[in-house]
């Protein structure tokens, strides 16, 4: 049983699939591990340290040669697989909504793609829940973020030159990332409030010592499996009507609300922002989705004529590539010690398992997971005999964020978005870009990329609060 894992390939990806850490732990499964040369650099985990944990480390040829499993942290190209074994497990967040012809490639490619995401969130699998380990670091990052690009103190501060005031955040959606940040800005001595639509999340927000706010016309908008629904026109302009005259007072706004299978809603117009001080801070975690706030760019941080900064990092789990990764190999291998024997210490899976049926997107060469639609027929995939090298794209860590919206939150039947066929837009649709009455701050931008030098990544953080 062969366990391969490649370098990221996506802009802007600085996570790695497996760690010295869980490296350990796959080889006690019984796996010969295979790591790409400079997987982990971005991370911060050495060549060096993955060898001392048994694993090989080579070309990426070599690497994914006769590999029975691929491990991953984004979809890999169909191309970059030839050489594996036939029907290999290929496991990752697979955003396949929008991207079926991607899918359709690896089908054709005869791996068998595991959709990480698709994890069904029961207590079972609370350990493999991908969602949940990168949205709680996301949760905590997003508060960080807006601390370094605010002006002044976050916590009340009594001192013989008198005293300041503690910063006021508001937080949108108490899910797993919002609930983190409600923590993380409680920690740092705000003074915070939460809104969600799911009544339930305010009991939650109140046990974390921070204040609910919900209107009174909008009772409860809890959709299935814990998630919200869709707001209906009334409750929407309900929520604005709240929204707006609370947001005015906030100091720090973060946005996590998302919808399964939908683009994220908008809940900060233009005119709320507007009527923000100078100074304001809000952070748009929705933004891989489309973004919560009007004026938001994804992958930007932007300031309006009114001097309020909205920053729009994507994949701001990666921001924090060591801690993102650690947790997110780990939910790797809790997966797969479902599919191992681990006396035979051979692969075997359970395909009428749960969670592998709610996972698997592609065997035998076709897509079989229900919510998958592709009706065209898709290019063939290059020939699987010969290994080889994919594209060197991502090694430089560029500062782009990943282009695409990471996948829906499922259940254990995934909500399918409103078209899945070969045409489909990807979920959110085309990113919707802020009008430019917005200027790019030129330096806070710069995201926290984990580049080779470790000097390099505090840079962007004090450029952060350079600026000022
Ligand atoms: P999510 O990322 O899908 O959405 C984030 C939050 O945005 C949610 O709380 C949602 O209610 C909220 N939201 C949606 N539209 C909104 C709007 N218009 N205004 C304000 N808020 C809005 O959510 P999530 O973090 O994935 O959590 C979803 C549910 O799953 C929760 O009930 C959570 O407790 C549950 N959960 C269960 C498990 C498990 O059992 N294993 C693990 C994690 C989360």
């Amino acid at each position: 049983m062969k366990i391969a894992v490649l370098r990221e390939r996506a802009d802007g990806e600085t996570r790695v699939a497996a760690t010295p850490e869980t490296v350990t732990k796959l080889i006690a499964l019984g796996a010969e591990v295979a790591i790409e040369a400079g997987a982990g650099e971005l991370a911060r985990f050495p060549d060096a340290d993955y060898a001392k944990a048994g694993a090989s480390v080579g070309a990426a040829a070599a690497t994914i040669k006769g590999a029975d499993i691929v491990l991953t942290v984004r979809r890999p190209a169909a191309a970059s697989l030839a050489g594996a074994s036939a029907g290999a497990l290929v496991i990752g967040a697979m955003d396949p909504y929008g991207n079926e012809a991607e899918i359709a490639a690896l089908a054709k490619a005869g791996v068998t793609a595991v959709a990480m995401e698709f994890m069904p969130r029961i207590t079972r699998a609370q350990v493999m829940d991908i969602l949940s380990s990168q949205a709680n670091l996301a949760g905590y990052q997003a508060v960080i973020d807006a601390a370094g690009a605010f002006d002044r103190a976050m916590p009340m501060m009594m001192t013989a030159a008198g005293t300041v005031r503690p910063a006021k955040v508001f937080v949108m959606g108490a899910g797993v990332a919002g609930l983190q940040a409600i923590a993380t800005a409680k920690r740092l001595g705000a003074v915070v409030t939460a809104t969600d639509v799911r009544a339930a999340a305010g009991e939650q927000v109140e046990s974390l010592g921070a204040k609910f706010i919900m209107t009174e016309a909008l009772k409860d908008a809890s959709g299935s499996g814990g998630y919200a629904r869709e707001l209906t026109k009334d409750e929407q302009a309900a929520q604005a009507e709240l929204v707006a005259g609370h947001i005015a007072k906030q100091d720090i706004v973060i946005t996590t609300a998302l919808i399964p299978g939908r683009p994220a809603p908008k809940l900060v117009s233009r005119a709320m922002v507007e009527s923000m001080a100078p100074g304001s801070v809000l952070v748009d975690l929705a933004a891989e989705r489309g973004g919560n706030i009007e004026l938001t760019q994804p992958g930007k941080t932007v300031t309006t004529a009114n001097g309020a900064t909205i920053i729009g990092f994507t994949n701001v789990a990666g921001r924090l590539a060591t801690s993102a990764s650690q947790l997110y190999s780990r939910n790797l291998v809790s997966f797969l010690e479902t599919l191992v024997d681990k006396k035979e210490k051979a692969l075997a899976v359970n395909w009428d398992d749960e969670l592998v049926k709610a996972t698997v997107l592609t065997r035998d060469g076709a897509i079989v997971h229900p919510n998958i639609k592709f009706d065209a027929v898709p290019a063939p995939a290059k020939p699987a005999a010969k290994a080889a090298e994919p594209a060197k794209t991502g090694a430089t860590g560029k500062a782009a964020a990943p282009k695409r919206a990471a996948a829906p939150k499922a259940e254990t039947a995934p909500a399918a978005p409103a078209k899945t066929a070969a045409v489909a837009k990807p979920i959110g649709g085309k990113v919707k870009k802020a009008a430019p009455i917005v200027a790019p701050i030129a330096k806070a931008a710069a995201p926290k990329k984990a580049p080779a030098k470790p000097a390099a990544a505090k840079s962007a953080a004090s450029t952060a609060k350079g600026k000022k």
